[in-house]
């Protein structure tokens, strides 16, 4: 089944957190979480195979830093993570025995583009070429960009997509403030309707803030956006507790707060940092209700 099929439903749901999750599975701090797509597969399969038996309809590939720019001191290609990053939630996929899609997830360079900083466009859609192409021939059903705090390099990471992608479609995700802000300024209204023009068939906010906060902005986001709107907030607002960085928002509260999502008119369901599988279970049983 095309993932363009999907659009016709009344909710998708997707996956929750990978990198908090690979945290707890022992990925130590700081290290590259795509090169466990290489070095322990294992620990993302079972990670994607806990989201599938939650119920996620579209599972997320482990790609986020696959890019040049985020594995300058590793020893992997961005081509290599990206495609074996997709490999892993298609074996899972098949495993389970389930019908789901693969989304390739492209995350955001973490360099600012010019003027604010140094990286020209040319070499920025050069960067989000060599996973979009890998990704894509590894077998991805989509192409999901999240996490996007800046407002050009997400048009110029749909531009990418749209160029490499073969066809498929292009969701995008950023990072909003409690008031509906990007880092870089803009507010919801104005990223609604670059990204309509740029050709998304999806889009919405990721990571940032819990589902409250979103709950709060929903209203902004339905009265501007045309396309399908995909929500996917971290379990609560982070709290930073010893040292640490904890989400505390639970499964229940989390899928409480969704179902407003739900029934307010969002689409694309899931979570972000923080959220389990638990979160994306009991999220997945109100979306069907
Ligand atoms: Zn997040």
């Amino acid at each position: 089944m095309p993932f363009s099929d999907s659009f016709s439903k009344k909710h998708l749901v997707f996956d929750g957190g990978m990198g908090t999750m690979l945290l707890s599975a022992g990925l130590p701090a700081g290290a590259s979480p795509d090169v466990w797509n290489i070095t322990n597969p294992d620990a993302v399969r079972a990670i994607h195979a806990a989201h599938l038996a939650a119920g996620a309809d579209v599972i997320t590939s482990n790609t986020f830093g696959s890019t040049v720019p985020r594995q300058k001191r590793g020893s992997y290609k961005p081509a290599e993570l990206a495609a074996a990053g997709v490999r892993l939630v298609k074996e899972a996929i098949q495993a389970s025995g389930k019908t789901a899609y693969a989304a390739l997830d492209i995350g955001p360079l973490g360099e600012f583009l010019e003027p604010l900083g140094d990286l020209t466009e040319e070499e920025a859609l050069d960067y989000f070429r060599e996973p979009i192409e890998a990704g894509v021939s590894a077998g991805a059903d989509c192409i999901l960009i999240e996490t996007m705090s800046a407002l050009d390099e997400a048009l110029v990471c749909v531009k990418a997509a749209k160029a490499y992608g073969s066809g498929l479609p292009i969701l995008c995700t950023l990072t909003y403030s409690p008031a509906g802000r990007l880092m870089t300024g803009e507010p919801i209204e104005a990223v609604v309707s670059a990204l309509e023009e740029a050709g998304v068939s999806g889009h919405g906010c990721n990571c940032g803030v819990g589902p409250e906060q979103l709950v709060a902005l929903l209203p902004r986001f339905v009265a501007c956006a045309t396309k399908p709107l995909i929500m996917q907030p971290n379990a609560g607002l982070p709290v930073y507790q010893d040292g640490q960085t904890v989400y505390l928002v639970g499964p229940e509260a989390f899928a409480v707060e969704m179902q407003q999502l739900a029934s307010g008119g969002i689409w694309g369901l899931g979570g972000c940092c923080g959220t389990t599988p638990e979160h994306i279970a009991l999220l997945a049983r109100l979306a069907a209700e």
